[in-house]
């Protein structure tokens, strides 16, 4: 098993990209820190209560919680599977605890898009409660409107894609989540993809930066 990390800011698609591939390569694991926390919200787990308040206000869950969650998912990921760690990590600690997991790390991939034009793509995103599918109400619309095209639930809209602390999402990214992009282009580990061109293109432009 090894591990490629998908940096950018919230909006920039990395789970649309790494569930792209992920559905047509079933060595790809898609494991999106964000629906891991979701669910664990949704099942009122102990994590679940404690995560809850963070989310919704659009600030980073305490790094030990989510720490936990994802060192459970390397540990029962195992053969030839290349993991795809999307929102993990966040901060330049949760950086060091997954160097601390001693899971090999093949690449991190920084999927690039300007904060101008992040606001509209998070604006009209609309997922999937159920399977975790992402959808644009422009960009990348289910064939029946408000209706998940994989499993025939309901689309929502997330409580923290509301513009004021999608703001607060996007100044945490800056202060927090970008100094990642200079540790690991230090360690020779950065690629970075342009994520303006279209979800074929940037998940092509992905694929070929972790080949
Ligand atoms: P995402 O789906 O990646 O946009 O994540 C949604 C929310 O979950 C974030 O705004 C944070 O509150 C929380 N979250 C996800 N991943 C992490 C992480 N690695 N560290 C802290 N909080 C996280």
């Amino acid at each position: 098993m090894n591990i490629v990390i998908l940096l950018g800011a919230p909006g920039s698609g990395k789970g649309t990209v790494a569930g792209f591939l992920a559905a047509g390569d079933g060595s790809l694991k898609h494991v999106s820190s964000g629906d891991l926390l979701r669910g664990a919200v949704a099942q009122g787990t102990d994590a679940g209560r404690e995560a809850k308040a963070y989310m919704e206000s659009g600030r980073l869950v305490p790094d030990a919680l989510i720490a936990t969650m994802i060192k459970d998912v390397v540990a029962a990921t195992t053969g030839d599977e290349t993991m795809l760690l999307d929102g993990f990590p966040r901060n330049l600690a949760q950086a060091k605890i997954l160097d601390g997991m001693g899971a090999p790390l093949k690449k991190a991939v920084l999927i690039d898009v300007p904060d101008s034009i992040i606001q509209d793509r998070i604006a009209g995103r609309r997922t999937c409660p159920q399977c975790k599918a992402g959808y644009h109400v422009k960009n990348l619309p289910p064939k029946r409107e408000g209706v998940c095209d994989k499993c025939g639930a309901q689309l929502v809209v997330r409580k923290d894609d509301n513009p004021e602390t999608v703001a607060d999402r996007l100044k945490i990214y800056h202060a927090e989540t970008e100094p990642l992009i200079e540790y690991y282009r230090s360690r020779g580990l950065l690629a970075t993809v342009d994520g303006t061109t279209g979800v074929e293109n940037v998940a092509v432009a992905f694929k070929s930066a972790i080949a």
